[in-house]
């Protein structure tokens, strides 16, 4: 179906310039790239002149050319479903244009700022929040305004972390994004600069040893990119991140979680796995948010909560992301998660874990819980019924310290030398 042109053989393939020079940028050379009917063409071009399309031939040569569901592909190839709206779209969900006290900076917590030093980035992923405005045609960002922004960080002394973002601020040149490092690694009350940058997914070629050389000697910077599939790895984005983080740059990893691309617990395993093994900490998993454009890509949010079940407990705690909900309305990344904690009393706390072993916490001595000596209720022994359930874990006449379904294969391995009174749960 797909018919790549065999750009890996130019000899500028490694040079992120050409990578940029080289962007699918139209309809047309999308179609000497890949076969599209009529119907397709049309529907992308009508996508594309609502939202811009930029494929970078390093990400389209991850097209798997016999698969209509490569999630590259859908991640990059503009749809006709981008120009439905949906019934909960808004125009700027997170109110980052609202929260913003000089343009392109959001001051929504209260010791970090999110500065835009961009709107443009190497490809412009399908599923991007802040779709209307990046591209060229959403304005740029002047010099002046990153210059107020920067005015801004220095007055404002509870600012502790600054988060580059854009747009891919890894677009800019060196010299550029230097000058802009340079001025906020000055504020003596900035302790950390953030960049959030995905060229290392979609343009690995931009993580020159030049760049990190630069970005090393204004540290400590920390970077966040976004991988969202573990097809996006590759020897060259696998040695982008090796050269970030052999420049001692901690790395985070943001993972939007999208409709057809990653909404499955095996695929987001499988990717955090990769992400660890690349000294790549999984940040976030974020629900995909409410801007114009993405309904497609929204997943229920108890699809979020089936994947952090199957990460939490089965896999290392530090390949594990948060997943959030970024609250319409600027309330900023709300987490969530399955419920963990089942009941308490006042002296007890019921907990389970991810095998759906149910425990008893006991709380420090509280002088609330004690029985008043008077009371006769308590008293009446016909009263008291048998523990049933639950109840086994909050009696103080019981023992038993937890509850655990049949089965267990972590009791089974450790029974022949661990104590402790459990009950099964029936
Ligand atoms: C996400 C975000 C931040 C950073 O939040 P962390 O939870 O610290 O990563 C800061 N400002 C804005 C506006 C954001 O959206
Ligand atoms: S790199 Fe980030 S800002 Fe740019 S299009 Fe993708 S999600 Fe949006």
């Amino acid at each position: 179906m797909f018919q790549l042109l065999n750009l890996k053989d130019n000899v500028n393939w490694p040079d992120w310039r050409w990578q940029m020079r080289r962007r699918i940028r139209s309809m047309e050379e999308l179609a000497d790239f890949i076969n599209l009917t009529d119907d397709e063409k049309l529907n992308i071009q009508k996508a594309c002149d609502v939202f811009p399309m930029a494929i970078t031939p390093y990400y389209a040569s991850l097209i798997k050319k016999e698969d209509p569901g490569c999630p590259v592909r859908i991640q990059s190839i503009p749809d006709f479903q981008e120009l439905i709206r949906g019934c909960g779209d808004m125009e700027d969900p997170l109110h980052e244009d609202t929260d913003s006290p000089t343009p392109g900076l959001t001051h929504r917590y209260p010791d970090r700022v999110l500065l835009l030093v961009t709107n443009e980035c190497s490809m412009y992923c399908r599923h991007c929040t802040r779709k209307r405005k990046v591209g060229d045609r959403g304005g740029n960002i002047s010099d002046s305004d990153i210059e107020r922004g920067i005015m801004y960080i220095k007055s404002h002394p509870e600012i502790r972390d600054v988060l580059l973002s854009g747009g891919d601020p890894l677009i800019l040149p060196t010299v550029r994004l230097e000058r802009i490092v340079r001025k906020i690694r000055e504020i003596p009350h900035v302790e950390v600069i953030r960049i959030g940058t995905r060229t290392p997914v979609v343009m690995p070629q931009r993580i020159t040893n030049s760049l990190v050389d630069m970005i090393k000697k204004y540290h400590p910077i920390w970077i966040n990119t976004h991988f969202n599939h573990p097809c996006e790895f590759s020897p060259e984005s696998v040695s982008a991140l090796a050269r970030l983080a052999d420049a001692g740059i901690p790395l985070g990893n943001q993972t939007v979680l999208l409709r057809g691309v990653n909404d499955c617990p095996m695929v987001i395993k499988k990717l955090v796995h990769l992400l660890v093994k690349n000294r790549v900490r999984p940040y976030y998993l974020y629900q995909c948010d409410l801007s114009r454009g993405i309904e497609h890509f929204r997943t229920p949010v108890s699809k979020g909560i089936e994947i952090m079940e199957a990460l939490i407990g089965h896999t290392s705690g530090f390949a594990v992301p948060t997943y959030v909900v970024d609250a319409p309305g600027g309330g900023g990344k709300i987490p969530v998660l399955p419920n963990y904690l089942i009941s308490m009393t006042n002296s007890k706390i019921l907990l389970r874990n991810y095998e759906g072993v149910i425990c008893v916490y006991e709380e420090a001595a509280n002088p609330d819980s004690i029985c008043k000596p008077s009371c006769s209720i308590c008293k009446d022994k016909s009263f008291h019924e048998k523990p049933v359930g639950l109840q086994k874990l909050i009696d103080p006449s019981n023992n038993i310290i937890s509850l655990v379904p049949e089965g267990n294969t972590r009791k089974a391995r450790n029974s022949s030398h661990r104590g402790g009174a459990h009950a099964n749960a029936q």
